[in-house]
């Protein structure tokens, strides 16, 4: 008899979701966390009244019906959660030196605004917008396909759009639909949210990103914490065990038993293990090696993460909407070119200069939310960054790095603060809090591999069945969820746990 019928490992959006469809179904479940608090990237944090995101800026497809409230709803948790509407009239604003695009919601006013905005493209736009709907019915219809060659050579005669593009870059498409640096700058804008400039992004996943998008976009009151929060009520509600300060450091199956180590010693035993814990991690060093097959083993070894991030989390005394922050995210590119501007901020020496970043204001988006206190306001702004100028502190504990860690990570702070000031005139002078962080940060925070942002890096041969995306790795009870499955960002991840808790509750019955 074991202890539990599921160990789910890492309390991330896809462990968290795994956990929570079992619990549901009446299965005995033990939630084990490495860190103090649950939830990964969902896991905000407080200083000095400010509180801050750190994996969650908006999500799409929340409104009732669509797939991501149709995900949170068979969790019983999407009225859990209040989601804030942003601006449908142009959630994010795609800034190109002096050109700026606003993405509002609604695939047809997004063709209304590419025309406006490109009115000698017709062409390309339709031909850009048609490929996007035959891409949308093919990821749908892919979580229904049967494994192996059979189904997916099937999958492939049915969505013919999948053989042409699913093996390679985004800029091929792109390519192909338009000459103009502007339209395609634009098509490709939000590369930011899955880390690859059209070079290197998979097709599937810039349509899938762009797609999810368009739905609308959405913000939780109360910020990542509340979302995280209304899957751990649920999970203790429906009697979940969970445990944080448990970092698993082996997993080994003896007949059909699981048996689940943590770094302090106390083991446990399972008929299931669920991993929210990265692949490369959760097979190439967790998992006994003796049971992982050697075609598995080749595979996490050859896995590449994806970017890491530098983050400025910042505190401020200055009226943020009075100064044109509103509730839309700011991308902002020095000029067209993605794949110039990505090997820039990401090359080995740190740039001077950032000609690329992000930024965002959840106070700004939630003012009920509790983020900062009266008349304050948050801010965040980011960009991507390598983990080469900052391996040589890996391993070491946070916020005790030295002092010439916090130098470099103050210089490069400022730099982007300076960089950052062409949308928040005299910020520098009016930051009441301020922190930095790292891919290292990411690394220590989240376990994630090199500090990457999304799990593997999606690139065409890292997504679909380069990736976990059939949740299996050839151990019978053992399954994986999370950015390592069916792709990073919070709905892939939370889509991954809810099937990954259907596929385990068949085989508990089954074999009970
Ligand atoms: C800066 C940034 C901004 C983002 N913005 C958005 C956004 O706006 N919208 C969106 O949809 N997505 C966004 N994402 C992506 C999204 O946050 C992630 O893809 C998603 O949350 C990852 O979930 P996960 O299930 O893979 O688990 P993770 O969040 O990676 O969590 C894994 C968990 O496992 C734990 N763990 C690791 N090792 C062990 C171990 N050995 N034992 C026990 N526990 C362990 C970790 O501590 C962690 O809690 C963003 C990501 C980043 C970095």
């Amino acid at each position: 008899m074991t202890d539990y019928e599921a160990i789910v490992i890492g309390s991330g959006a896809g462990g968290l979701s795994s956990a929570l469809s079992l619990s549901r179904k009446g299965f005995s479940v033990l939630l084990l966390e490495a860190m103090p608090s649950f939830g990964g990237y969902l896991n905000p944090f407080s200083r000095n009244s400010y509180k801050f995101d750190t994996g969650l800026h908006y999500l799409g497809e929340l409104n009732k019906g669509q797939r991501f409230w149709l995900l949170l709803d068979s969790l019983g948790i999407a009225d859990k959660v209040e989601f804030i509407e942003l601006d449908p009239d142009g959630f994010d604003r795609y800034i190109f030196g002096d050109f700026e695009y606003r993405l509002c919601k609604g695939k047809e006013r997004f063709r209304e605004g590419l025309l406006k905005a490109f009115p000698k493209e017709e062409r390309g736009i339709a031909k850009f917008l048609k490929v996007s709907e035959k891409m949308v019915k093919a990821m749908g219809a892919s979580t229904s396909t049967q494994g192996g060659v059979l189904g997916m050579m099937g999958f492939l005669l049915k969505h013919p759009v999948m053989l042409k593009y699913s093996r390679v870059p985004y800029q091929k498409l792109l390519d192909e639909v338009t000459s103009d640096k502007g339209l395609q700058s634009v098509l490709s804008a939000n590369w930011g949210t899955y880390g690859l400039p059209p070079t290197r992004a998979s097709v599937i996943i810039a349509m899938g990103v762009l797609n999810h998008y368009l739905s609308g976009a959405h913000y939780p009151r109360g910020g990542s914490g509340a979302f995280r929060d209304a899957f751990l009520n649920a999970l203790w509600s429906h009697g979940a065990d969970t445990k944080n300060n448990s970092r698993v450091v082996r997993i080994d199956k003896i007949g059909s038993e699981f048996s689940v180590e943590t770094k302090s010693g106390e083991t446990y035993t399972a008929r299931t293990v669920i991993s929210g814990v990265d692949p490369v991690y959760t097979l190439g060093r967790m998992v006994n090696s003796k049971i992982v097959p050697p075609k598995i083993r080749k595979k996490v070894k050859l896995l590449r993460p994806s970017i890491g991030a530098f983050y400025a989390f910042i505190g401020t005394d200055l009226d943020l909407p009075s100064m044109g922050i509103t509730d839309a995210n700011v991308h902002y590119y020095d000029d067209f070119d993605s794949n110039r501007i990505y090997d820039s901020i990401t090359a080995s020496r740190l740039p001077e200069k950032f000609a690329g970043y992000f930024i965002t204001s959840p106070s700004v988006k939630d003012p009920k939310g509790g983020h900062a206190p009266r008349n304050h306001h948050t801010v965040e702004i980011l960009t991507f960054l390598g983990y080469g100028p900052f391996e040589k502190w890996a391993g070491s504990p946070s916020m005790k790095r030295g002092e010439e860690y916090e130098s470099l990570k103050k210089t490069v702070g400022q730099r982007l603060v300076k960089a950052a000031e062409k949308f928040i005139p005299n910020l520098s002078e009016h930051m009441t809090y301020v922190e930095y962080a790292t891919p290292l940060s990411n690394e220590y925070w989240v376990n994630a591999v090199r500090g990457g942002c999304y799990g593997p890096e999606q690139t065409p041969d890292q997504v679909g069945p380069g990736r976990f995306t059939t949740f299996t790795a050839g151990i019978e009870g053992l399954f994986l969820v999370g950015a390592g499955t069916l792709g990073g960002g919070i709905m892939p991840c939370v889509a991954s746990g809810v099937l990954v808790g259907e596929k385990v509750a068949k085989l508990l019955t089954a074999k009970s």
